[in-house]
């Protein structure tokens, strides 16, 4: 990542943000493309709604500066700079109608009456509530009311979409059909976006580039792929989905000595002792690892498992299996990992 990214349309550098002695940032720098999709991921506390207030102008870092288009926005007020938020509570008008609502960024800015209805009307067409024009917001659902909270803030035309949390408030049902729902007006408008969640499914639903947060600082960037499948850091090999992460060391080219055995990979390991990080979803009934079976919660289209192996009592094995997997608690197993698909992972 560089942050003379000429062909960036957002360039966060070097921020840092203190609040007393808490280091909300330190020293983060990002890039955001044009049209991109980018999702701030990270556990409670790892400073995600700060660099997105930072982001929308609402708060001023303690060090570095955020351009725009080239032009640095850092002092800027939020209603100067060419970003616009959506809030997790909406934050709609309840006394005014939705068109109104979906209006009200372009009255602020003197555009005439004809026009800002009409363009209302457009934006509420692009999220699909034209029907509601004329409705309050409290006689609309949850997602209705977040897609008029999207609306209002695309109507403006910024630059940035910034979105915290948008769909924190709506069941796991809803949250599903909407992320569906905001991927695909993304893609219409072409305008880019950048979301906060916490929850990983979504991320990896939502975005073209996941940026992973831990403690204020960027743990991994990328491809939400290769941010899953081959993780910078361990930290990001457990964020990102489940995982068993063993101690392994390494004995000569692609050779790799674990609790479960010896491994060989393809390629070169740049440090003699490693960690190798197992996706449940590359553990397989058959394999020469015996186990003995000690969880087994049944997940609709699939079984979640965990055994211990033999000899390794300190290991907890997590498979994912076939929903028809003939596997129970207590019983013997014999697993097998594919070696190409192990995450190695720097000590
Ligand atoms: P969450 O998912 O819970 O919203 P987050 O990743 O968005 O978490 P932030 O809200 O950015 O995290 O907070 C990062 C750190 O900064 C936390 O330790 C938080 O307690 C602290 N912090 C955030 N805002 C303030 C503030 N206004 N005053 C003091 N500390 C703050």
């Amino acid at each position: 990542m560089s942050t003379l990214d000429m062909s960036a349309l957002v360039s966060i550098e070097h921020i840092s943000q203190d609040f007393g002695q808490t280091k909300a940032l330190d020293d983060v720098s990002l890039a955001i493309q044009p049209g991109s999709y980018t999702v701030l991921l990270g556990p409670s506390g790892s400073g995600k709604t700060t660099l997105l207030s930072i982001l929308g102008g609402f708060l001023q870092p303690s060090a570095g500066r955020v351009l725009i288009g080239g032009a640095d926005c850092t002092g800027m007020a939020p209603a100067k700079r060419p970003t616009a938020t959506v809030f997790q509570d909406y934050a709609l008008f309840p006394h005014m109608s939705v068109g109104s609502n979906v209006a009200f960024g372009l009255r602020m800015r003197g555009i005439a009456k004809a026009e800002r209805l009409a363009r209302a009307l457009d934006m509420l067409r692009l999220v699909g509530l034209d029907q509601a024009f004329d409705n309050k917001p409290h006689q609309l659902s949850g997602g209705q009311r977040q897609r008029v909270a999207l609306a209002r803030a695309l109507v403006v035309e910024p630059a940035v979409l910034l979105l915290d949390e948008p769909l924190g408030a709506l069941d796991l049902k809803l949250r599903r059909q909407m992320q569906d729902e905001l991927k695909a007006i993304q893609k219409r408008v072409g305008t880019a976006f950048v979301h906060v969640t916490h929850d990983q499914e979504e991320a990896m639903a939502l975005a073209d580039h996941i940026v992973v947060m831990n403690n204020g600082r960027i743990e991994d960037q990328g491809l939400p792929d290769r941010v899953y499948g081959r993780p910078a850091t361990r930290f990001t090999a457990t964020f990102m989905g489940e995982s068993t992460i063993l101690a392994g060391s390494v004995e000569g080219k692609g050779r790799i000595r674990t609790a479960l055995g010896v491994f060989e990979v393809a390629g070169d390991i740049a440090s003699p002792e490693i960690h190798v990080a197992i996706r449940p979803e590359h553990v397989q009934l058959g394999g020469d690892i015996l186990a003995i079976v000690t969880h087994v919660v049944y997940q609709g289209s699939f079984k979640r498992v965990t055994a211990v192996p033999n000899g390794a009592p300190d290991i907890h094995l997590l498979a994912r299996l076939p929903a028809d997997s003939p596997v129970s608690v207590d019983m013997p197993v014999s697993l097998g990992i594919d070696p190409d698909r192990l995450i190695i992972l720097a000590r």
